[in-house]
C-alpha cells in the first residue's frame, strides 16, 4: 500500500514562508511530503532594497524572484490566491480560489502599514511596503520634478518640490538618504538651469528623541550627522498629528507645508484569518511558544512578523527579515521532529547586528558588536544582503546591476 504523503500548507511566499520551504528541503527532500505554498503574488519580495528601486537604483524586477522557479526542481506546489479563512479544527485553508486541507500549517503572512489612526495619513501618504509602492514613489519623484521644472513661480516651484518622510525608523532612514543623492547628485544635473537645489526640502520626521532608535548610539550619531549633511532636515521628537492633502500637522499644532509624504512610521501584522479565537499581544501578532506553535494546536506553527515571540530582552522579536528567515530554517527539522514523534526544540534567535544603508557609498553597521560606518560599512551591506536572495542567478543579476549603478547615473524614466 502507498502511503499518504503528509500534507504541509504553508501560507505567504516571503522571508518566512520561502525559508521554511528551504528547510523543509533539506530535511525531507520533499519526496515524502507534499508541500503546498499559498501567495497573493507569483512572486518573492526582497523588500530591503525597496527604497533602491523608489529611487530609480535598480530596476524592480531585481527584488523579486519568481516562486514557480524557485520550486519547480521539487514536488512543491504554487498557489497563486489570497488566503480568506483558516479552521484549524478541519485543518482547512480557504483561499480565494480553493479549499486546501493540511495536517501542518506554517503561516508567515508578514505585515501591512501602520498608520496608527492618524488623521489622513492613510488618503494623503504614499507608503513602501510592496513593489507596486516602489513604482508608484520613484512615478512621483519624477513627476514632481518634471511639472517643477515647467514652474516659473518659485514659492510654487518649492511647495512641488517638499517631500516628508514620516518616521525614522531604518526604512525611512535609508529610503530618505536614497532619495537626498537622487535629487542632489542626479536631479540637480538634468534640471540644472530649470530647478535649483534651493528649491527642494527633503524632511525626515521621526516622534522618537533620535532616528534609528535600535542602534547603537555611536551609529545614530553618524547616521544623523551623514543625514544633515546630506541636506535632509531631520526633525526629532515631532510626532504627527494629521497628514492633509499639502502639509503635516504636528501634535504642537505647528503646521508643515509639504506636497509629499511618504509614511514610513510602522507596520502592523496580517491578519490571521483563524475561525478560533487565538491568542494576541498588544500589537496584534498571534502569541506563540518556544517552538513558534499557538496554543491548543500543535500542527500550526506562525514565523516572521505575524508572531509574537518573546526574545531574551523580554520584548517580542522585532519584525524583521533575519528573525523570519531563521524561524523558517528551523521549522523543517522541527516537523520533521513531529512526524517522528519527538520533543521539537525551541527557537533561540540571536541577532546578526544592524545595518543601514544611506545613500551610495556611505552606511552604518554593527556586526556582532563591531561597529562600522562609510563606504566599507556599505559594501558589507550589499554583501550581506545579496547572500539572503534565494537563488544564485538573483545574485549575478543584482551584482550586475549594481556594478553599473556604481558608475552610471540612475534610471530617472517614468513607469
Ligand atoms: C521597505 C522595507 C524594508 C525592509 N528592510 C529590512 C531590512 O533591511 N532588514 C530586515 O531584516 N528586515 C527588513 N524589513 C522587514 C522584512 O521585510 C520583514 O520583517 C519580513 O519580510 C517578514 O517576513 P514574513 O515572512 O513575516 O513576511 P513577508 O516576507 O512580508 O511575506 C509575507 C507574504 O505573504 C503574502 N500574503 C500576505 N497576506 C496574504 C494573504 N491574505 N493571502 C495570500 N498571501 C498573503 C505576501 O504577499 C508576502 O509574499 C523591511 C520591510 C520593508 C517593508
Amino acid at each position: 500500500m502507498v502511503k499518504e504523503k503528509k500534507k504541509i500548507v504553508i501560507l505567504g511566499g516571503g522571508f518566512g514562508g520561502l525559508y521554511s520551504y528551504k528547510s523543509l528541503q533539506k530535511e525531507f527532500n520533499c519526496k515524502d511530503i507534499s508541500v503546498t505554498i499559498v501567495n497573493r503574488t507569483n512572486y518573492f519580495l526582497f523588500t530591503p532594497l525597496l527604497h533602491e528601486v523608489a529611487t530609480g537604483s535598480i530596476a524592480h524586477h531585481q527584488v523579486v524572484e519568481s516562486i514557480r522557479q524557485l520550486i519547480y526542481k521539487s514536488s512543491a506546489k504554487l498557489h497563486v490566491a489570497e488566503v480568506l479563512s483558516i479552521d484549524c479544527d478541519k485543518q482547512i485553508v480557504k483561499t480565494s480560489i480553493a479549499e486546501l486541507p493540511y495536517d501542518v500549517l506554517i503561516m508567515s503572512m508578514g505585515a501591512t502599514t501602520n498608520f496608527f489612526n492618524t488623521p489622513g495619513a492613510q488618503e494623503n501618504s504614499l507608503v513602501l511596503k510592496d513593489l507596486s509602492d516602489a513604482i508608484k514613489l520613484r512615478n512621483r519623484f519624477i513627476d514632481a520634478f518634471e511639472k517643477a521644472s515647467e514652474i516659473r513661480d518659485k514659492d510654487e516651484r518649492r511647495q512641488l518640490l517638499s517631500f516628508a518622510i514620516v518616521g525614522g525608523g531604518a526604512t525611512g532612514v535609508e529610503l530618505v538618504a536614497e532619495a537626498a543623492d537622487l535629487f542632489r547628485k542626479t536631479f540637480s544635473k538634468y534640471y540644472e538651469g530649470l530647478i535649483d537645489s534651493s528649491d527642494v526640502s527633503l524632511y525626515l520626521i521621526n516622534r522618537d528623541h533620535d532616528i534609528l532608535t535600535p542602534f547603537h548610539a555611536t551609529l545614530r550619531k553618524k547616521a544623523l550627522k551623514t543625514l544633515r549633511k546630506m541636506g535632509v532636515y531631520v526633525m526629532i521628537n515631532t510626532a504627527v498629528k494629521e497628514v492633509r492633502k499639502d502639509s503635516l500637522v504636528f501634535i504642537n499644532d505647528t503646521v508643515l507645508p509639504v506636497s509629499h509624504v511618504v509614511w514610513t512610521a510602522g507596520v502592523k501584522p496580517n491578519p490571521s484569518f483563524f475561525t478560533h479565537e487565538a491568542q494576541y499581544d498588544a500589537g496584534g501578532r498571534v502569541v506563540v511558544d518556544s517552538t513558534l506553535r499557538i496554543a491548543n494546536y500543535d500542527n500550526v506553527f506562525i514565523l516572521g512578523d505575524m508572531a509574537s515571540m518573546q526574545g531574551p530582552n523580554g520584548k517580542s522579536l522585532p519584525m524583521l527579515a533575519q528573525v523570519a528567515e531563521k524561524q523558517g530554517l528551523h521549522t523543517g527539522g522541527n516537523i520533521k521532529r513531529l512526524f517522528a514523534g519527538k520533543k521539537l526544540l525551541p527557537f533561540v534567535y540571536e541577532s546578526q547586528g544592524e545595518l543601514a544603508s544611506l545613500g551610495r557609498w556611505h552606511a552604518v553597521a554593527n556586526l556582532k558588536g563591531i561597529l562600522f560606518y562609510g563606504a566599507f560599512a556599505w559594501i558589507i551591506w550589499r554583501v550581506i544582503y545579496l547572500s539572503k536572495f534565494i537563488s544564485g542567478s538573483k545574485r549575478l543579476k543584482i551584482t550586475n546591476d549594481w556594478i553599473v549603478d556604481a558608475f552610471y547615473p540612475r534610471d530617472i524614466t517614468r513607469s
